[in-house]
């Protein structure tokens, strides 16, 4: 279930998202950020109920970097999974983070109707399906066009 929108309340979460928080959160405090000093973590969980972790890996050479959503979507796939259900982002802002334009074109390909959960440290959450936040994607698809 998601819901539309971003809402940025401080609110309980089911234990279910909270467990999620935590692989996020672990997976954060791992993070190589030292260029932008924004550590990000995420917990992609595939639809046969697996989870993936995921931390900013940034690199002397800038571009090389790559965000916590797609380290994640990586290890998902390399273990096989190719369906997710939802992805929790956790950062050390007040704001939630949402995932950046190329990790939503990334999770795009595997979940167009990902339900995307933003938490900051002080429990604030924002909650988007993938497809309100992409809503014209480029898909597989796409490529039957030519
Ligand atoms: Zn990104």
């Amino acid at each position: 279930m998601s819901v539309h929108g971003a809402s940025h309340h401080a609110t309980s979460l089911t234990p279910e998202l909270e467990a999620l928080r935590a692989v996020a959160d672990h997976a954060r405090h791992n993070a190589w950020c030292p260029y932008s000093h924004f550590p990000v973590g995420a917990a992609l969980v595939s639809d046969d109920g697996r989870v993936f972790a995921g931390c900013n890996v940034e690199n002397a050479s800038y571009p090389a970097g790559t965000c916590a959503e797609r380290v994640a979507l990586g290890t998902g796939v390399a273990a096989g999974a190719r369906r997710f259900t939802r992805v929790v982002i956790t950062s050390a802002t007040h704001e939630p983070t949402p995932p950046c334009g190329i990790c939503r074109q990334a999770l795009v390909e595997f979940s167009p109707d990902l339900d995307i959960v933003a938490i900051s440290p002080d429990g604030r959450v924002a909650r988007w399906s993938l497809s309100d936040l992409l809503p014209a994607p480029f898909t597989p698809a796409s490529l039957q066009n030519v």
